[in-house]
């Protein structure tokens, strides 16, 4: 075998990702209405609802039902991280009767352009609802990504049950219903992950991630994530970047990575050629996807489903 100098490595590989790594693939829907066919088809009279992610989206239309009309401000495939608001953005949070946001980072300068422009509803910020304590923070900065527990995505559902009910009253018990409905869903897939997730041998569980979005999956599943391809989305990383998590993979063992199924993941298998390690390139985590990752449960069945089979 031909010894191969680190720094040539990083060097290399640094000049291979430019402006790759977080590019868009594939192509992105022209408007946020993308969501699973199985949902009710809005009842004359239904209110306007908008949510910054399709995640969020979904999540708000399996509480409201036929009530509500959903729109997510970022298309399906879109990066909330970078998003830029287009007219129709600014359309569609004029016209909601509720706003649902993330918060914790996420979707902050969405948050501020509902500020700017002015909506006819509430903003529901679905971060507030965690319980104390859960909120994971990083360097002074909390995580945004807490729908990947799916206890937390639980706490959201109750959120956005009590603020459609505020907004409904004569509709409550209705919207109780269905809140409850999916709720008990929610504990189903919870508990599913979490056998799913017991399959895998303890020496596999250690990871690295495309960007930061598995820390609360993590911590509830029992995954030890080492480190991130992008610590910044949209910048791609430097060649010191790479040298530590090369470093860093070497000296954790860790077994896979998970790429994003919206995101090339060439550097992901340049990273894994040299480590030697697994990847898994199609996860989704900030947005659904196809069918049958078109739901908020078909992305955490599709996601378990791939990271059992990587780490086994
Ligand atoms: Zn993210």
């Amino acid at each position: 075998m031909t010894p191969r100098s680190p720094r040539g490595i990083v060097v290399r590989l640094a000049a291979g990702v430019a402006a790759l790594s977080f590019a868009l693939v594939g192509c992105v829907a022209a408007d946020g209405s993308a969501l699973a066919p199985d949902l009710p088809s809005p009842e004359p009279g239904a209110i306007r609802v908008v949510a910054t992610t399709t995640v969020l989206a979904d999540l708000v239309a399996r509480v409201g039902g036929s009530l509500i009309r959903v729109t997510s401000l970022v298309p399906k495939g879109g990066e909330i991280h970078t998003f830029d608001p287009r007219p129709a953005t600014l359309v569609a949070i004029s016209e909601a009767s509720l706003v649902v946001v993330n918060g914790l980072g996420l979707d902050d300068p969405l948050t501020d352009l509902v500020g700017t422009v002015g909506s006819k509803g509430p903003v529901l910020r679905l971060g507030d609802a965690l319980p104390p304590g859960s909120i994971l923070v990083e360097e002074g900065l909390a995580n945004p990504h807490a729908w990947l527990n799916v206890a937390h995505a639980r706490s959201y559902v109750a959120a956005i049950a009590t603020a459609l009910e505020a907004i409904l009253p004569a509709k409550a018990s209705q919207i109780a219903t269905q809140a409850a409905a999916f709720d008990a869903r929610l504990a189903e897939l919870d508990a599913w992950t979490r056998t799913q997730l017991a399959a895998v041998p303890q020496a596999n569980r250690k990871v690295i991630v495309l960007h930061d979005a598995f820390p609360y999956f993590a911590e509830a599943y029992g995954l030890e994530v080492i480190g991130s391809v992008i610590s910044t989305p949209g910048q791609d990383p430097s060649a010191g970047e790479i040298a530590d998590l090369l470093a860093a993979i070497k000296s954790s063992g860790a077994r896979a990575i998970f790429s994003e199924a919206q995101f090339s993941d060439k550097l992901a298998h340049a990273i894994a050629d040299e480590a030697r390690m697994v990847v898994e390139s199609n996860l989704y985590d900030d947005t659904l996807g196809d069918a049958p990752a078109d739901s908020y449960e078909g992305l955490i069945r599709w996601d378990v489903d791939r990271i059992v089979a990587a780490l086994r």
